[in-house]
């Protein structure tokens, strides 16, 4: 009953301290840190911010579908002077935590162009809703380099003493995810035909960029389990189209990944589409995408 005032407490010294104009004075004081809650946008933000100040990156189990939260943690989001994060479709255990005029979600970023879930009604009992969005957004790396317009514009006006520096950033950075797109762009080209299968559905915004066949699924993007019917649909698939490999990502495979390969035969590569395994600092998005086009890579060549 006595976190309501406190947390007002929290923004009100947000607002006096911002109004000072300065994201950046001491990064640990509540009220002007930038916390961000997905790990490759982490370092999105912090090559932004490279020169000003460090963000802080959320500190949870590793998936951004889990919100659980330590209550240190909370306290840090409720205290931000900004909290960079996907937003309340898609983070809805943050969305009572983060003050709404102190945050800078993804989904309200105008063209970015969000993709719908695909396979909203593979649970047993269909209770995804098959219009949501897919939240894997950042792994496009052209949907980030126009979100990072956006983001530099934000920083800039909430800490307008830096503001030239956020841009030049910007800039610096664009050009980067420009020539890694192009790259990658090349890589892939190669392996475009190539059918394959993916155990959570996490890639959608990666094909889509650079022309992959789209998969077969295991799992959701929503991470709910999947029928019966699902999985018989699924090795029909797989006897037809004969996949180059199934995707799984960073830590144990999941059960269902496991019997999969033990059905089929189809090996694993592992992705980290979540740059678990990636050091948090201003190139961890570019290293978690050249990351994703190497297991692409491995998957997909003969
Ligand atoms: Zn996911």
């Amino acid at each position: 009953m006595y976190s309501i005032p406190f947390r007002h407490l929290f923004i009100a010294a947000a607002v006096s301290i911002l109004s000072l104009g300065s994201l950046s004075c001491d990064t640990r004081a509540p009220g002007n840190e930038v916390v961000v809650t997905v790990r490759p946008l982490y370092g999105l933000t912090a090559a932004l911010m490279e020169g000003a100040a460090t963000p802080h990156l959320l500190e949870r189990g590793t998936d951004p579908h889990q919100t659980v939260l330590r209550p240190s943690e909370a306290r840090r989001l409720a205290g931000a002077g900004l909290v960079i994060w996907l937003g309340p479709e898609f983070e809805p255990g943050l969305a009572k935590v983060i003050e709404p005029s102190h945050s800078f979600a993804l989904a309200q970023v105008p063209d970015l162009d969000l993709l719908p879930a695909r396979l909203g009604d593979v649970a047993p009992k269909p209770q995804v809703d098959t219009r949501s969005l897919d939240p894997h957004i950042w792994l496009s790396i052209e949907r980030m380099r126009r979100l990072i317009i956006h983001l530099a514009d934000d920083l800039a006006s909430r800490d307008p003493a830096h503001a030239a520096l956020y841009q030049r950033n910007r800039a610096a950075l664009e050009r980067d995810l420009a020539d890694l797109s192009q790259s990658l762009a090349a890589r892939m080209a190669l392996l475009a035909q190539t059918p394959f299968v993916v155990h959570h559905d996490a890639y959608q915004y990666f094909e889509n960029d650079y022309g992959l066949t789209p998969p077969t699924v295991l799992e959701g993007s929503d991470h709910l389990p999947v029928s019966a019917r699902h999985m018989a649909e699924v090795y029909r698939e797989v006897e037809k189209a004969s996949p180059a490999c199934l995707l799984v990502e960073t830590g144990q495979p999941g059960k269902l990944a496991l019997k999969f390969t033990g059905d089929t035969g189809v090996r694993m590569v592992v992705a980290d589409p979540l740059a678990r395994d990636i050091p948090p600092g201003p190139d961890l998005y570019q290293a978690a995408l050249e990351n994703i086009a190497s297991a692409f890579e491995t998957c997909l060549k003969p």
